[in-house]
């Protein structure tokens, strides 16, 4: 038992939607563990790269849409030239639109489900071979609360549905996979303070009411999401797989 089982010292990730909001804050935390850490998203980010060389962290920053199959192989392969080897893999990257279902169209539908979903089996599919040579590995889904609960008042179902197959894809690869020493958690945040709610600032109804029914009262940070997910990528969760890591401020407590 040692607070040095929370470093990440001599391991390599791969951090999906590293760019901006909650994987960029993995990305800060993961080097101040001592990481080394390939981004990826489909644009760059000059103020977050700049911010991550400025603290000296190791990374590399590789342009790429997740949604393409030849995506995860690629960049997977990618992290093993760039640095010999290939421990945590973060599958963060995600997009969420809201919508009545009667005029959510089949391409919206498609568009929400192979981004949460689709790619992120295919990134697991890809680095269980190259981690199963190495002796193990840890594979972070971000899944969500709508994965657990249905929120309010915006209607969402097929986010909803994708956070609900990231959990039970997690779920279901843990038991798979535990016999290879690779452990697979997945976090489900509440209400973040990231681009993806940036709804909050023009929508006060919504606001509102996402407050409200946040016992802690507040958003949560992309920061606080970090600590959750080092925290299941680390050898301190070293008996933790399988897990859906609940961070939304008391929300699903309701
Ligand atoms: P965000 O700031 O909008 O970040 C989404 C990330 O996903 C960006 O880096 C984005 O980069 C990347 N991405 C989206 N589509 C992609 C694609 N086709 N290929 C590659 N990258 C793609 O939102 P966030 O809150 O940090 O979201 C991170 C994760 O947390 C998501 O899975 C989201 O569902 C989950 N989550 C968020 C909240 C919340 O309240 N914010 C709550 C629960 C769960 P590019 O657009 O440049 O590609």
């Amino acid at each position: 038992m040692s607070l040095k089982d929370f470093r990440l010292d001599g391991k390599v990730a791969l951090i999906t939607g590293g760019n901006r909001g909650i994987g960029l804050a993995v990305a800060q935390l993961f080097g101040e563990a001592g990481a080394k850490s390939v981004l990826t998203a489909r644009r760059d980010n000059p103020e977050g790269e700049a911010l991550l060389k400025k603290s000296g962290y190791e990374f590399d920053f590789v342009s790429a849409d997740a949604t393409d199959p030849k995506t995860p192989e690629r960049l997977i392969d990618h992290t093993i030239s760039k640095y010999g080897r290939i421990d945590i893999l973060v599958n963060n990257a995600g997009v969420a639109q809201h919508g009545e279902t009667p005029s959510f169209t089949d391409e919206m539908y498609e568009k929400i489900m192979t981004t949460n979903l689709t790619q992120l089996f295919r990134f697991c599919r890809a680095v269980i071979t190259p981690m199963r040579r190495q002796g193990g590995g840890a594979i972070l889904n971000v899944g969500s609360i709508s994965g657990i609960v249905t929120n309010v008042p915006q209607d969402q179902v097929a986010y909803n549905a994708s956070k609900a197959g990231v959990h039970m894809l997690t779920k279901s690869l843990a038991n798979e996979l535990a016999g290879d020493n690779i452990r697979v958690n997945a976090l489900a945040p509440g209400y973040i303070e990231t681009d993806m709610t940036d709804v909050r600032n023009t929508n006060k109804e919504w606001d509102s009411v996402w407050r409200a029914n946040t016992p802690i009262g507040r958003y949560g940070m992309p920061e606080e999401m970090a600590n959750c997910i080092l925290f299941l990528c680390s050898p301190a969760s070293s008996y933790v797989t399988g897990s859906v890591l609940v961070a939304d401020g008391g929300y699903t407590t309701r």
